[in-house]
């Protein structure tokens, strides 16, 4: 039997969701999301060509979830303030509109120390890292602000990873703890492209297994790591379903283990030539949608290629020309597939 181009387009999810069957729109962060991630970005290390750097990386995310279990109590948004954000169809903690609690700073100082605590002697981003715990609190805001308004002019591109970590630790506490405070603070947004929490980009989107969740995808929130459900085979740019194809490595993969076959696709648009990786936990369980995109940067430069422009962010693997950058920067592209 063959299928018509209309029928293939639509998949037991959408026809599901067009049937008003009953699905998890949000799901908000597990408590141990850092650890899942910690936990991932160590298997992937294995015999990678970036194995350094998602080692660094494992010991920033074990440090936020050390973090996360015992943060601060920070001002949490009102009723009305959340009633306010439903009726304009705004995210309710959204980055360009809440006011970050001070605690942010002294949390991400209190960060550093712990990777620092973890990182050996003689690692060459320890020097990094004490840099930044020096710096004082205007700095840290100048930074952040540039961050999470996705400008990389005057960035310190070095120091980004490890400011962002902070910042998705204060989200990420932030976002549980609302949803604890006041009924039903995430109501409905306008923009389906950004996090209904924050505000934020997605880093890549997941198909979830397992529970109420299977079998649907969902964009995960770089900062936050809420995740929102959005159609398969749909732009995450432009919400077109016209032009979407899945690119993966496969030839790559013969040639080299570390990289995650078919578990990680890029789903690019013809329509207004953007992407976003998506990530298979149905083909690989153990997928984690920041860990995995980090570790499948030959795939970016893939589809960067044939002309493609990346929707999404990945705090980790910055992509931009700040101008301060320093020895600790972020690797070069996986030599090992080049
Ligand atoms: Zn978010
Ligand atoms: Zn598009």
């Amino acid at each position: 039997m063959t299928l018509s181009a209309s029928a293939r387009l639509r998949t037991p999810e959408e026809i599901a969701v067009n049937a008003g069957a009953d699905l998890p729109r949000l799901r908000l962060p597990d408590a141990d999301v850092f650890a899942q991630r910690a936990l991932r970005l160590r298997q992937l290390a294995a015999g990678h060509a970036m194995r350094d750097y998602l080692l660094l990386m494992a010991v920033v995310c074990e440090a936020q979830h050390a973090r996360l279990a015992g943060y601060p109590a920070v001002p949490l948004p009102t009723v009305e303030q959340a009633d306010a954000a439903s009726q304009t169809g705004a995210p309710l903690l959204d980055t360009a509109q809440w006011p970050r609690a001070a605690a942010w700073k002294s949390e991400l100082r209190a960060l550093l120390a712990q990777v620092l605590d973890q990182l050996p002697a003689d690692s060459p981003a320890r020097a990094g890292v004490q840099a930044l715990a020096q710096r004082d609190d205007t700095a840290l805001e100048q930074q952040a602000e540039r961050l999470l308004a996705g400008i990389t002019l005057g960035l310190d591109m070095a120091a980004a990873p490890l400011i962002a970590a902070g910042l998705q630790l204060y989200w990420t506490h932030l976002v549980r703890a609302s949803a604890q405070a006041v009924p039903n603070p995430y109501g409905y947004v306008q923009d389906a492209t950004r996090c209904p929490c924050c505000g934020s980009l997605p880093t890549a989107s997941v198909t979830r297994v397992g529970g109420d969740s299977e079998g649907f995808r969902y964009l995960h929130c770089a900062l936050c790591n809420a995740e929102w459900h959005m159609v398969r085979i749909k732009c995450t740019h432009c919400l077109s379903t016209g032009g979407v194809r899945f690119r993966a490595l496969q030839a790559l993969a013969d040639a080299d283990q570390s990289t995650r076959r078919e578990s990680v696709q890029a789903e690019t648009c013809d329509t207004c030539q953007h992407y976003l990786k998506i990530v298979h936990m149905d083909r690989d369980l153990h997928v984690e949608p920041v860990a995995d995109d980090l570790a499948s940067l030959t795939l970016d430069l893939l589809v960067a290629e044939e002309g493609y422009q990346r929707h999404g962010v990945n705090f980790m693997l910055l992509f931009g020309d700040g101008d301060e950058g320093g020895e600790a920067a972020p690797p070069p592209p996986e030599r090992g597939s080049a």
